[in-house]
């Protein structure tokens, strides 16, 4: 009989539970994506196209193919089902609103049309829900969902299937277009994944603990996107790590993106609504929001961050906690704001771990303090000390010296083109 395996946000033939699973059992398999009109691939459009070409050249090496279609997901995998005389349609499980809603569609349909429908772990390391606390359907604080996490059963890692048989007259149809101009400085794909994981764990990992924090240095994996999209299982990235001196600090993140997976699940309206509601008088100024988008605060290293997210497609975690609490406590913009500008332009932006992490950075989520604002400059000072990551992506500043950099509005005379920093609500 024949499986369908429905790609999603797991575009990976290494380590990938349900397609492991339908190449032992199903006699042909199709791997299918279906593109999805009513999902906006925003600023991803490029990687994600990317990581299907390179995902179809994989799974051609092993005998198969990616079959694409275009339209509502649950419409055309079922299309696909009666075209192949398919018996089964599988997937990996995911948290958003909208993949639930779509897995539960799946679900009904399945059982109309007397389709095996199952939903596989790989997503996440462990499957969101299934650590639970005492008394409670997720966990709200981080470090004993950790020590939880830490000490469950993590599933063996398993390489990609020895053969894809696809059954005959599948027609592959068409990947989806990649736009003319390449954007950010990340290219998509398992292929580029498991080269940067290779390099990164051999390389840079043991300076991990020390240097994360680093802004100039870029010391972190940039394997954030890849793990967005599923290039690379984050179960294998765990597990390889964990064979490195030094790696408890970079599992440690991993198990963040899990706790971030299990609140989303939890809260579906994370997105949208306060997980834990705070009173905010929020500014509703649309010039400073502007000027936060566009790096032109004034503030340069929130300007280096902004503007290496506008470059890159991507920012380093510290300039983003650093933009983000300056946003939301300083300028007390609200967090929507700050979440939907990085939704649109990272290329890791995913829904559990931009808004859980938007709503940590405002103290309406699952920070332990939610009064905390970070002091740019003290940041700046602390992780940008001689000011390179500043040189690096604001150039008006570039020939300032290390003393001046983080403080322009001291230099004499002053910096041509280059802003007095914002008034904040507090400070008029
Ligand atoms: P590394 O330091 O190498 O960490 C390895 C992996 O751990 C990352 O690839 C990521 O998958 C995970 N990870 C690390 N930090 C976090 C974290 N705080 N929360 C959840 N997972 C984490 N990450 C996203 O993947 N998508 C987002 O949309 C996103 N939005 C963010 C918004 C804000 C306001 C903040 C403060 C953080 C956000 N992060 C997001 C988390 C973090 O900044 C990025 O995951 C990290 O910078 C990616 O770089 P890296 O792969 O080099 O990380």
């Amino acid at each position: 009989d024949t499986a369908i395996i429905l790609y999603n946000r797991d575009l990976r033939v290494h380590d990938h539970p349900a397609l492991a699973e339908a190449c032992a059992r199903a006699r042909h398999v199709v791997p299918l994506f279906v593109a999805d009109p009513a999902i906006r691939p925003r600023h991803r459009g490029g990687f994600l196209a990317e990581a299907l070409e390179d995902l179809r050249a994989s799974l051609r090496d092993l005998g198969g193919d990616l079959v694409v279609r275009h339209g509502d997901p649950v419409a055309e995998a079922l299309r696909v089902a009666a075209d192949t005389g398919a018996s089964a349609i599988w997937a990996s499980a995911d948290v958003s609103a909208y993949a639930r809603a779509r897995e539960r569609r799946l679900e009904r349909e399945c059982a109309a049309h007397r389709l095996d429908f199952r939903l596989f772990p790989g997503v996440t390391v462990v499957p969101p829900g299934l650590l639970r606390p005492a008394g409670g359907d997720h966990y709200r604080v981080f470090t004993p969902y950790w020590r939880a996490w830490r000490d469950a059963g993590h599933r063996q890692v398993t390489g990609p299937p020895p053969l894809v048989r696809l059954p005959p007259g599948v027609e592959p149809g068409r990947l989806p277009r990649r736009p003319r101009a390449p954007y950010g400085h990340l290219r998509g794909g398992e292929t580029v994944a498991r080269r940067r994981l290779d390099l990164w764990l051999k390389l840079c990992l043991a300076d991990y603990e020390d240097g994360h924090d680093d802004l100039a240095e870029d010391r972190t994996s940039m394997l954030s996107p890849y793990l967005r999209f599923g290039c690379v299982s984050p179960s294998e990235v765990a597990a390889r790590a964990t064979g490195y001196p030094g790696a408890e600090a970079f599992v440690r993140q991993l198990c963040w993106r899990d706790f971030y997976h299990q609140v989303a699940l939890a809260f579906p309206e994370l997105p949208r609504r306060d997980y834990r509601p705070r009173r905010v008088d929020w500014n509703e100024d649309g010039h400073a929001a502007d000027a936060w988008r566009a790096g032109m605060t004034g503030v340069p290293i929130v300007d280096a961050g902004m503007r290496q997210l506008q470059a890159e497609g991507w920012m380093h975690n510290r300039a983003r906690l650093i933009v983000g609490s300056y946003l939301t406590k300083r300028l007390r913009i609200h967090w929507r704001v700050g979440g939907e500008h990085f939704a649109d332009l990272l290329l890791d932006g995913d829904v559990a771990d931009n808004w859980g992490n938007w709503q940590w950075v405002a103290g309406t989520g699952n920070d332990t303090r939610p009064n905390r604002v970070l002091n740019p400059l003290r940041q700046a000072r602390r992780f940008d000390p001689d000011g390179d990551y500043v040189r690096r992506h604001v150039p008006e500043l570039a020939a300032l010296p290390a003393s001046l950099i983080h403080e322009p509005w001291k230099a004499a005379p002053k910096v041509p083109g280059y802003p007095a920093p914002l008034p904040t609500p507090d400070n008029g």
